[in-house]
């Protein structure tokens, strides 16, 4: 698989015993074991570590990564594919869930492992699209005459090089009934420096309007290289959206939502979808209950201009759209 080089200055953290040495955080903190760690390792930008508080294991960007006891918890109504994306992957890792939209699965690698993450049990590397050129992934949105939009996603789909990024934009391009090209990427905000020139490269120009949905769940995580990687994918044209994911403990107050919300608009982004958990198995620690939930939107509602406001959504399988949570005034 082609995978973008990390820049000099950028590098990850993969050992727990190292992030907590980095923040200066009690070495004996509760930590999952190493069996279902290596699972799902830890993977960190030591970028996104910077913006980390020193010495707060509460501090909301630590939450995201470090791997906890409280994963090992078997919880009831938890699953391992929680929003049914198994066996719905076509050849060439396309999904087609949602009328007029193709999902493609590029890669199932990211540049953060996101603790709530429903990847955390997914065999991607049966599934996506990598390790292999695009011609079944082109040629299956050629043959279906009905989809408008391409949507790259993963994993993260600039964990790929720019060639192997640019070869897919190009053949999406030639492909005369696509008129939106959409990225779902969390690189923007954890890892800047990868939104490089020859990013912007392939993501100017070409027929396809586009958009770049990232993914931020806490204002902290908005830095000045935040928003000038922000900045540069604007350059290129790009609509920018965010989706959140409420996660207890993270961002699970209508303070720091709304803050959240204002940051976004500060460096050029709307936000877009605030997610409820997809209910996976060691992610149960992060769950905010549907009435929570929506006693902070209607805090929201009450404090935030209309265009700040996210759509506050679930995903339940066989549904022809993200389920809009709903709720009386
Ligand atoms: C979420 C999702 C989309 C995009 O849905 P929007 O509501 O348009 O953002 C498309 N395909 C799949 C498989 C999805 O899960
Ligand atoms: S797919 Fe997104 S949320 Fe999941 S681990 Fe990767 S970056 Fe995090």
């Amino acid at each position: 698989m082609d995978i973008a080089p990390p820049s000099a200055t950028d590098g990850f953290i993969n050992s727990p015993a190292e992030l907590l040495r980095e923040l200066q955080l009690d070495p004996a903190l509760p930590e999952l074991d190493a069996a279902r760690r290596r699972e799902f390792p830890l993977h960190v930008p030591r970028s996104f570590v910077r913006r980390m508080r020193c010495g707060d294991p509460r501090d909301p960007l630590f939450l995201q990564v470090w791997p906890a006891a409280a994963e090992a918890m078997e919880t009831a109504g938890f699953s391992l594919d929680a929003v049914g994306e198994l066996g719905q992957r076509e050849a060439g890792g396309v999904i087609r869930k949602y009328h007029g939209r193709a999902l493609i699965v590029t890669t199932g690698a990211c540049a953060v492992n996101c603790r709530y993450c429903f990847r955390r049990h997914f065999p991607y590397a049966q599934s996506a699209a990598d390790g292999h050129d695009w011609h079944t992934t082109l040629d299956t949105l050629a043959a279906d005459p009905s989809i408008s939009e391409a949507i790259l996603s993963g994993g993260d789909p600039l964990s790929l090089s720019n060639a192997r990024l640019a070869a897919l934009v190009h053949g999406l391009d030639a492909i005369p009934h696509l008129k939106r090209l959409r990225i779902h990427t969390r690189v923007p905000v954890v890892q800047p420096s990868r939104v490089d020139a020859g990013c912007i490269g392939w993501l100017t120009g070409g027929r396809l309007q586009r958009i770049v949905v990232v993914h931020a769940n806490h204002a902290n995580e908005i830095d000045a290289d935040v928003a000038a990687a922000c900045q540069r994918l604007r350059g290129t044209g790009a609509l920018l959206l965010n989706q959140s994911v409420l996660l207890r403990g993270v961002n699970d107050s209508a303070t720091a939502l709304a803050t959240l919300s204002y940051r976004l608009c500060e460096v050029g982004i709307l936000p877009y979808y605030l997610h409820m958990l997809d209910r996976v198995q060691g992610a149960a620690h992060f769950e905010v209950q549907e009435l929570e939930a929506t006693r902070l939107m209607k805090e929201l509602v009450a404090e935030l201009p209309g265009y700040l406001v996210p759509r506050l959504v679930r995903e339940i399988s066989g549904r022809l759209a993200k389920t809009r949570v709903q709720w009386s005034d």
